[in-house]
């Protein structure tokens, strides 16, 4: 089978993945979808003595059909490898009666790890499926993990050069250094005097300056993104749920075809709806369970239909998922409104114009795959108590959201179906957080005698990248006014 894309919002071009994967957004603003689902067509038992690898092309060669083999396994084995600390890759730990999917052994210790090792390869094979001889920029607005993720997936990566900018005060000061000592002779890293927000547009503009990018084509430069709207950091997001289905079938914790239940802590709706493809790919899934923080806009639209960000935006001890526009719901919309892009297009309009729309009886009607709830600050943070306290497993407050609202799951529905909770990012990630929840009575430290004293309580190992981080030099010190983001790249690329 032979799969194409399409925008979700009615351009009725039908691209390559290799197209989808290095344009990123459609001419018309939408999202790529795939035309189709592939179907698992072999049986889940017969998986269970394959690598990740080897279910990750499975799957992948499914969605990516116009890569030729070789070039896709190599593409595989460049970005999961000895790059993650676990050789599992993605393992499963069962804490209580849950499966907790530790997505963060990656070298960036979040699941954005996941898609950005692998990104970087399928963008420069897209390149050859097309011929295309440019050297491809990669720009990036971050306001934290994605940044990261990116400049170590891009990291020395031939005939890629990549640029992020991050807001100078809004990101933590380990997320901080993470970026600033990142090596690699590709690399940028610019810090600008705004928010995110002003990152995000300034990044934005330069994607649509037509006299911009004809300069920069004219030097043999082509500009991409590597944030999640990308169909190419989608798709191998549904490995790691097919995976961790094998992982239980193998243990014995389920029979083959015993649906489970997955929960996800969700910002941009880009891991939730890699589980809802796999879903569609015939994974036996009972509930996609979707945790919001206190920005819950996502929780309230499943369960009333009606999508509003007419509210206030919070800061909370889970700030990748501080977000208000979820960028990747609009694929969900597509397929609950029977593929019908002109319905998800004046939904799109009417967010823009009134920041709220509902959706019609007939697409409520298709969120029966669907729970929603949310987790307070408060919450998260005793969760992460209880859990470490109980069962001596320590987690991160993006993971706590999700835990948090499957209990409540568990307690509103009596439901024992097993259940996987998409575990996001280390607890190392964020210390502060993490060591006020299990105990009260700490000092203010730097982050790294936090991370020290945060080892020494929870017996874990501090991860490499963690460690080496103290001592690294710092690489990147270029500042720049959040007008002059076009003129820093001029200098980088010396346009
Ligand atoms: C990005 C991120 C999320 C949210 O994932 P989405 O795909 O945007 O919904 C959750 N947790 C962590 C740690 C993240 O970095």
């Amino acid at each position: 089978m032979n799969i194409l894309y399409k925008s979700t919002r009615g351009d009725i071009s039908k691209v390559t993945s290799s197209n989808a994967i290095l344009k990123g957004l459609a001419n018309d603003g939408g999202l790529y979808v795939p035309t189709e689902f592939p179907y698992i067509d072999i049986s889940f038992k017969n998986m269970i003595n394959m690598t990740y690898n080897e279910i990750a092309f499975y799957i992948i060669n499914k969605f990516f059909s116009d890569f030729d083999e070789l070039t896709l396994k190599n593409c595989i084995d460049n970005a999961y490898n000895d790059k993650f600390s676990n050789n599992l890759i993605a393992p499963l730990k069962k804490v209580d009666n849950s499966y907790f999917l530790e997505l963060y052994h990656g070298p960036t210790l979040a699941f954005k790890d996941m898609a950005l090792s692998i990104l970087p390869h399928l963008l420069k094979a897209s390149c050859k499926n097309l011929n295309i001889q440019k050297e491809i920029v990669i720009l990036t607005a971050t306001s934290g993990d994605t940044g990261k993720a990116a400049l170590e997936g891009f990291n020395n990566v031939d005939n890629t050069q990549i640029i992020v900018f991050y807001p100078k005060k809004g990101v933590s000061s380990i997320q901080e250094r993470q970026m600033i000592t990142q090596d690699g002779k590709n690399t940028h890293v610019i810090g600008i005097d705004g928010n995110f927000d002003d990152a995000q547009r300034g990044v934005k503009e330069i994607f649509s300056d037509k006299e911009f990018n004809d300069l920069l084509s004219n030097k043999n430069y082509m500009l991409s993104s590597a944030n999640s709207i990308n169909i190419g950091r989608l798709v191998p997001q549904i490995v790691y749920y097919v995976n961790s289905y094998v992982q239980l079938l193998k243990n014995g914790d389920v029979q083959e075809k015993e649906k489970i239940n997955i929960v996800v802590p969700t910002g941009n709706f880009g891991n939730i709806l890699a589980s809802f493809y796999a879903k569609n790919m015939g994974l036996p899934i009972n509930k996609l369970i979707c945790a919001s923080n206190e920005n819950n806009v996502l929780c309230d639209f499943i369960n009333t239909g009606i999508y509003d960000i007419r509210r206030e935006f919070k800061l909370t001890s889970s700030p990748s998922m501080d977000i208000l526009i979820s960028s990747n719901l609009e694929r969900l919309l597509y397929e609950i409104s029977n593929k019908n892009p002109y319905l998800v297009n004046n939904l799109m309009e009417e967010l823009k114009t009134n920041g709220i729309y509902e959706i019609d009886e007939d697409m409520k009607s298709k969120l029966g795959d669907f729970y929603a709830d949310f987790a307070t600050q408060e919450e998260t943070s005793s969760t992460i108590n209880e859990v470490y306290r109980d069962f001596n497993y320590l987690m991160d407050t993006h993971t706590s959201v999700a835990y948090c609202v499957y209990q409540k799951y568990r307690q509103k529905t009596n439901d024992s179906t097993k259940t996987i909770i998409a575990s996001t990012a280390s607890p190392f990630k964020f210390p502060e957080s993490v060591i006020e929840s299990i105990d009260n009575n700490y000092d203010i430290l730097s982050d790294f005698r936090l991370i020290d004293k945060l080892s020494n309580i929870s017996n874990l190992e501090i991860p490499n990248p963690i460690k080496a981080l103290e001592n690294k030099r710092v690489i990147h010190g270029s500042i720049c006014k959040k007008d002059k983001m076009k003129s820093m790249i001029n200098n980088i690329l010396n346009v």
